[in-house]
């Protein structure tokens, strides 16, 4: 203000100042030189206000401002981080993907996308799908399936394909595809994930060859050593010696038991790749339990397989895989109630199924096993060490009465016993009975 009088210059000053009582004020000081008619500065006019009120707003203002600055510093840096970590996220899905806009132009694609196809993301981005890779992508199902994705919320689910890329030559793909579940503007997005699956199928193959080749292998030896007990045993018989047919029996019990294990092995491969033939024909149930049961009853001499229910009912299916199917329910029966020597099998017939029950008065299943035990390889935890077995014959046997139409399950009491049931629809119109 000195300098400002000194000068003869206009001067706005603004004065941190305490009233007499010691209250905080801001006083507005401006200081205007009046000059007379030769411009000489006759006086000063000095206006003073109290601008407390204001100082305090502005003073308010700029602390928000503060705030607002330090939030849109702390935002920034969640938005950064939640979005590297969702990028690192999505580099580490062993899947290959990609977002498709609604007309199928690539939006964005992971890592493991161009590893796979060796593609770089510059090139590929805002192509269409079906034209990258020299238009490999454009195969007709897929196609079908990715455009209804968006308006029918069409999703595609494991969807299986083998193909042979420019790039990376023949490869084996499952792909699965839905819309993305975003709001607004990205709504009308799909994200397409793609497995490279070309190990693991030729690891499969490969898997499959091996149990072909062993099961092959196995059998072979196994049929003729069934074919020179059956001699050895006719002429024990003959000769009337008691021991060696007993001997005779109890080989052909364990040569039956390795067959079956053998015929299930090969099933349970052949049924993952959905290689098994089904013959069918019609035949009488009958004939089918009565035949199954005497290849039982030889094996197993001392058990009593009480039937009720039989009826001349014909039905249609694959005779000698349902007749499989007879045998690895009486061979469990058996197998699993050391302590009993009875087993039943009952018949009913409905107007459009027969219902087939084996039951034993073994050891049971418990109520957790009970829904269990139909998945491959799967056996009951306690009884595992006290019975031989592998877990796949009841899995080969729930797979062939699906295969008939038909559903197999069980009802079980622990140490009480176990009835397994079966249904296989009836041929209308041949039925003896009726
Ligand atoms: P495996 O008998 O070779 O183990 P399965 O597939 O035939 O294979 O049976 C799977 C499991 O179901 C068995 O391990 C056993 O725990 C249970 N199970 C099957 N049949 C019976 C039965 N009659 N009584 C008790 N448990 C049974």
């Amino acid at each position: 203000m000195r300098k400002a009088i000194a000068n003869g210059e206009h001067c706005q000053i603004l004065v941190k100042n305490y009233k007499k009582e010691g209250r905080l004020f801001w006083n507005e000081l401006m200081i205007s030189p009046v000059k007379d008619a030769s411009g000489s500065i006759t006086h000063y006019i000095g206006i003073q206000n109290d601008v407390t009120k204001r100082v305090r707003a502005e003073l308010r203002l700029e602390e928000q401002r503060d705030q607002l600055d330090e939030k849109v510093r702390e935002r920034t840096f969640n938005l950064e981080e939640s979005e590297s970590y969702l990028t690192a996220i999505v580099e580490t899905i062993r899947e290959s993907l990609v977002v498709l806009d609604s007309n199928f132009h690539i939006l964005s694609v992971n890592q493991n996308f161009c590893d796979l196809f060796k593609e770089s993301e510059q090139q590929i981005l805002g192509k269409d799908l079906f034209k990258i890779g020299n238009c490999k992508w454009n195969i007709p199902e897929l196609k079908e399936m990715l455009i209804k994705v968006l308006p029918h919320k069409n999703p595609i689910e494991g969807f299986e394909f083998q193909n042979d890329f420019d790039s990376i030559g023949q490869k084996m793909l499952v792909i699965n595809a839905r819309q993305m579940s975003l709001k607004g503007k990205y709504q009308e997005r799909i994200l397409l994930a793609i497995e490279d699956i070309s190990e693991r199928k030729a690891m499969e193959y490969r898997k499959e060859d091996f149990i072909n080749i062993a099961s092959h292998e196995m059998r072979t030896p196994l049929t003729s050593i069934k074919g020179n007990i059956q001699i050895l045993e006719k002429i024990a018989e003959k000769n009337d010696h008691s021991a060696y047919i007993k001997g005779f029996n109890a080989t052909n019990k364990s040569v039956a038991r390795l067959e079956r294990l053998i015929y299930d092995l090969l099933d349970v491969a052949k049924m993952q790749s959905g290689k098994v033939q089904f013959n069918f024909e019609q035949f009488s149930l009958k004939k089918l339990i009565e035949e199954s049961i005497e290849i039982i009853k030889h094996e197993s001499p001392t058990y009593r397989i009480v039937v009720s229910g039989l009826k001349e009912d014909y039905v249609e299916g694959d005779y000698g895989r349902l007749e499989q199917v007879m045998i690895n329910l009486l061979s469990n029966a058996v197998k699993y109630s050391p302590e009993s020597s009875e087993i039943h099998v009952h018949v009913s017939c409905l107007p459009e199924y027969c219902k087939v029950s084996v039951t034993d008065n073994g050891v049971g299943i418990s109520k957790h096993d009970q829904v269990r035990i139909f998945e491959r390889f799967y056996r009951a935890e306690d009884i595992s060490a006290k019975f031989p077995g592998v877990g796949v014959g009841l899995y080969v046997c729930h797979q062939i009465v699906k295969e008939h139409n038909g559903t197999l399950w069980v009802e079980s009491v622990e140490k009480k016993g176990s009835t397994f049931n079966f249904t296989i629809p009836i041929i209308q119109g041949i039925r003896a009975d009726v």
